[in-house]
């Protein structure tokens, strides 16, 4: 029998094409993407683009999901701008895709009798915390009116509309807190600090540390990440919601990260110092603990090997671009 269709909103971003792409050829799902390509692009997508199980359909989930898009099993709402630049472009945009644009896929959902949606969050949700690591339990520390505030809020009160669904209309839903994920596929503009970091080391640029570089972060692999977002939507009973943490939990500073990046590329450019960048977090680690509990999920990429994979990619694309 033909396994489940599965709807991934945001498909043709970072993370979402992974994850179309890892449905449709390891996992055997028909899938359909929805993106309104304000910050993917169908080229993250061209190698699935031919396969008749693949189905691309471009609109703006801030809008009602049509009714003839077909119904499919799970639902998987990665769709929203996360990234600096994109966040900066339009914050009513981002706000209003992580509120309105998750309404329209929980309705949809109920219209179209899906079993299971799958809301990515995010680590962002815990704002700038007291605490290290952060557990689920820990309600966070967000500043409403704060420089991130429609992404963090966003994201917060995204969660709050997912349990509205699953009390008021019994609809099945997941909650990710996606960590910092990087890896080959991802945007070389986005502003994000691996981004920039393997950009600039790769084309004899200097490093730019915002503030003292003593920032906490921990970064995951894509594919580590894309297994635990498709475990925790698809593996888990279903009377479990979470939300759940899905990250790498190795502490690394943005300067150590920065040194990682010029050994990674022996790229010979210097550090340099610049001022913060506004209501950044100073720690970010998630505990994972319950993640290895209800997913028997970890991590298995270090950051060395991935991210000699991702300059890889990163060259790729810089040579590529240089050409045409
Ligand atoms: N950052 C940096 N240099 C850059 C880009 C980012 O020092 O060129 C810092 C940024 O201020 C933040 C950290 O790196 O403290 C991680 O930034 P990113 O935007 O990648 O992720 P997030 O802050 O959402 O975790």
């Amino acid at each position: 029998m033909a396994k489940g269709g599965v709807m991934v909103t945001g498909g043709a971003g970072f993370i979402g094409a992974h994850v179309c792409r890892k449905l449709l050829e390891e996992l055997g799902h028909p899938v359909i993407c929805l993106d309104n390509l304000s910050t993917g692009s169908v080229d993250n997508l061209a190698d699935l683009l031919a396969n008749p199980d693949f189905t691309f359909v471009e609109h703006d989930i801030t809008h009602p999901i049509p009714e003839d898009v077909p119904k499919c099993l799970y639902i998987l709402n990665l769709a929203c701008p996360g990234s600096p630049v994109f966040l900066q472009r339009d914050k009513e945009k981002a706000i209003l895709t992580s509120i309105l644009g998750l309404r329209n896929v929980l309705r949809f959902a109920i219209t179209s009798r899906s079993e299971t949606v799958f809301q990515a969050s995010t680590g962002a949700v815990y704002g700038d915390p007291e605490v290290t690591p952060q557990r689920e339990s820990y309600p966070g520390r967000v500043n409403p009116v704060g420089p991130l505030a429609c992404y963090e809020e966003g994201k917060r009160a995204a969660e709050a509309l997912c349990l509205a669904y699953r009390e008021q209309c019994g609809i099945r839903v997941k909650i990710g807190r996606l960590f910092n994920t990087y890896g080959p596929g991802m945007h070389l503009n986005a502003g994000t600090v691996v981004a920039n970091f393997l950009t600039q080391a790769l084309r004899g640029q200097p490093l730019t540390v915002y503030g003292d570089g003593r920032q906490i972060r921990t970064f995951c692999y894509i594919d580590d990440m894309v297994d635990g977002i498709l475990r925790l939507a698809m593996d888990t009973p279903g009377e479990f919601t979470g939300p759940l943490n899905l990250g790498s939990d190795v502490e690394v500073s943005i300067r150590e990260l920065a040194e990682i990046v010029l050994e990674v590329t022996a790229a010979k450019s210097e550090i340099r110092t610049l001022p913060a960048s506004a209501g950044t977090a100073r720690l970010r680690r998630p505990e994972i603990g319950l993640a290895k509990q209800q997913l028997g999920w970890e991590p298995t990429t270090g950051l060395q090997e991935g991210l000699e994979k991702t300059a890889a990619y990163f060259r790729t694309v810089l040579e590529t671009s240089a050409e045409t």
